[in-house]
């Protein structure tokens, strides 16, 4: 993956050798976000630069994409609009799954238990996205629920996915530069040509000067990776415990959760924590899952999800001369959206492009 520290542009004998002919999109943030939009730009055929002080391969807590499950689970209580992002990132994802193993997007079983019937607006509506979709009868499932439903499901590694959405923008011509900035106008001066930019920076922007969002806020997850060959089926249940158990095919393992800590920015393991979410996902699923796993078996995830109150922000404003993009505070559902608000943000540029050739000097502000 190509790395570059700063831009840069110059002139020898009156020609320009800037290696951007077209003014290129800004993304801030490489996260899944940032680097899904990149590459649906880039396959449009828009030059494309990403500056982020971590990058895929990175593993630092405040990259959130290096630390998801990563589970296509469709979100319950989301307007009409959002399920559709959720849909166009399904179709991605699938394939991504059926035409590039590199990308580490595999289908598994999955087992879904609830505690009551689910009601209106419910994460039911996902049935008519995934293939496969069965109720369970009574039997099928552990009798202190009171349904479940079975279906094909899309997980995606992140230990594999990152780092083929870093080669693959680098093929595509994007670029990266590894740079922590402070403000979004920082970025305004470092491509003074530049007309377009995507705000992707997860929790970063509520510490941007100029964005400051505070219905932005940390939510730590820790989840426990078991090593085992038996990837075949991902469980989930919602209710009094919020556990899941997520394969990871491609690194031969399960990931163990969940839990949400609002706030709590601690790097260290919590060991009390680690034991609860091995008990509960032996309680789902004792079939993969043994009591008491070998120690050696065993290894720990520490990960910040950016999260919002209200939920994620996605929208355009035209700013003076500049068109800036929002997509952040997905909190733990970035995977189950990127793809689709990729391919939101390329319709938003496409927009913002029109607008700057047919209107320049309007200061509109459009909202998806
Ligand atoms: C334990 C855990 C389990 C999860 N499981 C799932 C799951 O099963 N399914 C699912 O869909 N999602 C899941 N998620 C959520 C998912 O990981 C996040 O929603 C997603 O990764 C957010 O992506 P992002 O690109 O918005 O943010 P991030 O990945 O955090 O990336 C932010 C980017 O912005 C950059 N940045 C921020 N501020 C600045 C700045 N000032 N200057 C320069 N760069 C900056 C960062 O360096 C980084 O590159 C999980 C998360 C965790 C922690």
């Amino acid at each position: 993956m190509a790395i570059e520290q700063q831009n840069g542009h110059s002139h020898q004998n009156g020609v320009s050798t800037t290696p951007f002919p077209q003014r290129p999109i800004i993304i801030l943030g490489a996260g899944i976000i940032g680097c899904a939009a990149a590459r649906q730009l880039l396959q449009k055929g828009f030059q494309v630069i990403l500056v982020a002080e971590y990058l895929p391969g990175d593993q630092n807590i405040f990259y959130a994409s290096a630390w998801a499950g990563a589970a296509w689970h469709s979100a319950g209580g989301i307007c009409d609009e959002y399920k559709y992002l959720q849909v166009v990132s399904h179709r991605h994802l699938l394939k991504l799954a059926q035409e590039e193993p590199e990308a580490g997007v595999c289908m598994v079983k999955s087992r879904e238990y609830l505690e009551e019937a689910p009601g209106k607006n419910s994460a039911i509506w996902g049935r008519t996205v995934v293939s496969n979709f069965r109720h369970l009868k009574p039997g099928e499932f552990p009798s202190n629920f009171n349904c479940g439903w079975e279906y094909d499901c899309l997980v995606t590694d992140p230990t594999k996915h990152m780092p083929y959405l870093g080669k693959k923008i680098t093929s595509l011509g994007g670029r990266f530069i590894r740079q922590k900035v402070y403000s979004l106008a920082e970025l305004y001066d470092m491509f003074p040509e530049s007309r377009i930019f995507i705000n992707a920076s997860g929790w970063g922007s509520k510490l941007l000067s100029d964005v400051k969002d505070d219905k932005c806020f940390p939510e730590r997850g820790q989840n426990v990776f078991f090593k085992t060959p038996n990837t075949g089926t991902m469980y989930f249940r919602n209710g009094k415990e919020y556990t899941y158990v997520i394969p990871r095919p491609m690194s031969n393992g399960l990931v163990l959760g969940g839990i949400k800590q609002r706030d709590n920015l601690s790097p260290e393991v919590d060991m009390d924590i680690a034991r609860d979410e091995i008990a509960r996902a032996h309680r789902l699923a004792p079939e993969v899952v043994p009591s008491d796993p070998p120690e050696e078996d065993l290894s720990y995830i520490v990960g910040i999800r950016p999260s919002r109150e209200g939920g994620f922000r996605l929208d355009s404003q035209r700013i003076g001369e500049r068109t800036v993009l929002s997509a952040y505070g997905f909190g733990g559902g970035g995977y189950a959206f990127a793809y689709g608000v990729a391919d939101a943000l390329v319709r938003m540029v496409e927009d913002a492009e029109f607008e700057n050739v047919i209107n320049p000097d309007a200061k509109t502000v459009a909202v998806l």
